[in-house]
C-alpha cells in the first residue's frame, strides 16, 4: 500500500504530528482540524474502509478503540466528544485507510452536513 497517504505517515516517509503509537494504531493531529482537538487514529495495518475489516482484526480494533479511550483522558475531553468514521464516497471519505476523527473542546451540532 505504498501510495496510502496514512501507511506513508506510519511509515514516517510523510511528516505529521504524531501523538501516539503502538504495534496497532497510530494517533496524529489532522492537518486541517475542525475543532480544537482534531486527532485522527488509525489502524497501522491498512483497511481501506469500516466496512473491510474481517473477523480476524477484531482483537486489533478493539485496541484501537482502546486508544480513542486513551486520547479522550489525555485530550481533556471527559465533557464529551465527537467519534466520525466517514465512510465511502457518500459518507464523504477522502483518504482510504480507515481512520476515526476524534474532535472536541467545542459543542458539536447535530445532524452533520
Ligand atoms: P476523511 O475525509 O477521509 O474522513 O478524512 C481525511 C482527513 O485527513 C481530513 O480531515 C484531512 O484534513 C486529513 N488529512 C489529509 N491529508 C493529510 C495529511 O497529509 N496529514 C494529516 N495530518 N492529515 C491529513
Ligand atoms: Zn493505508
Amino acid at each position: 500500500m505504498e501510495q496510502c497517504l496514512f501507511c506513508r505517515i506510519v511509515a514516517g516517509e510523510i511528516p505529521a504530528e504524531i501523538v501516539y503509537r503502538d504495534a496497532n494504531a497510530v494517533v496524529f493531529k489532522d492537518i486541517n482540524p475542525q475543532a480544537p482537538v482534531h486527532l485522527l487514529v488509525i489502524p497501522v495495518r491498512h483497511i481501506a474502509r469500516l466496512t473491510d475489516p474481517e473477523a480476524a482484526d477484531g482483537k486489533m480494533l478493539s485496541q484501537v478503540f482502546t486508544v480513542i479511550q486513551k486520547m479522550a483522558a489525555e485530550h481533556g475531553l471527559e465533557e464529551g466528544f465527537r467519534a466520525v468514521a466517514n465512510c465511502g464516497e457518500n459518507g464523504g471519505q477522502t483518504v482510504h485507510h480507515l481512520h476515526f476523527h476524534i474532535l472536541g473542546r467545542r459543542c458539536m451540532s447535530w445532524p452533520p452536513g
